[in-house]
Formats: C-alpha cells, sequence, structure tokens
C-alpha cells in the first residue's frame, strides 16, 4: 500500500502541538509511523507559559506533553491529526 503524502508535492508540514490541550497521552506518537512525535517532560519556561488549567493538566498527566523531536522526517499524513482525541496538534506547512 502506498502512502500519499503533502511531501510528495514538495510541500513540507509541520505537526504543532498545543501544549494547553496535550495530555500528553501520546496516541499520536504511537500511529506516527516516522517517530517526529515523542512524549516527554516540558521545560520550565513552557510550563510556566501555560494558563492555570494547562498547569493542572500538566501536573495530572506527570508533566509529560507530546512534542516534536523530528521534524524533518514529516510526511504530512495527518494520522496523528486524526488521533488526538483533545484536536491538539495541527499541522502547519513551512
Ligand atoms: S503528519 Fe504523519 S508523519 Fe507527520 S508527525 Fe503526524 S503522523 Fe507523523
Amino acid at each position: 500500500m502506498q502512502m500519499e503524502t503533502h511531501s510528495s508535492t514538495n510541500e513540507q508540514y509541520l505537526p504543532v502541538t498545543d501544549l494547553n490541550k496535550c495530555e500528553g497521552k501520546g496516541v499520536c506518537a504511537h500511529v506516527c509511523l516516522m517517530n517526529v512525535l515523542k512524549v516527554k517532560p516540558i521545560s520550565p519556561e513552557q510550563y510556566a507559559s501555560l494558563p492555570f488549567c494547562g498547569k493542572l493538566k500538566t501536573v495530572f498527566n506527570g508533566g509529560r506533553k507530546v512534542q516534536v523531536v523530528n521534524p524533518a522526517k514529516c510526511l504530512g499524513c495527518g494520522l496523528c491529526v486524526s488521533a488526538c482525541s483533545q484536536q491538539a496538534i495541527q499541522l502547519i506547512k513551512v
């Protein structure tokens, strides 16, 4: 089976995680065939930038969120976007 991607048209996409919405479950990272995403602890600066509800959610989720670790490998397939129940990932054109 061949997967059609945006990169086949020379367009490059990048997944962007909304750290306020992300619950760190990692379903998106699990479905990504290219290992673009990883659940890992957020930095103190990222934590400080969150609103109160986001900080509370972060504490309940052990301080971990999905983050982009291999941006150049993204195929733009959108599987991660579809997999997220919190609508926390968007694909942007770069
Ligand atoms: S768009 Fe596809 S390749 Fe890119 S991060 Fe999401 S699942 Fe991975």
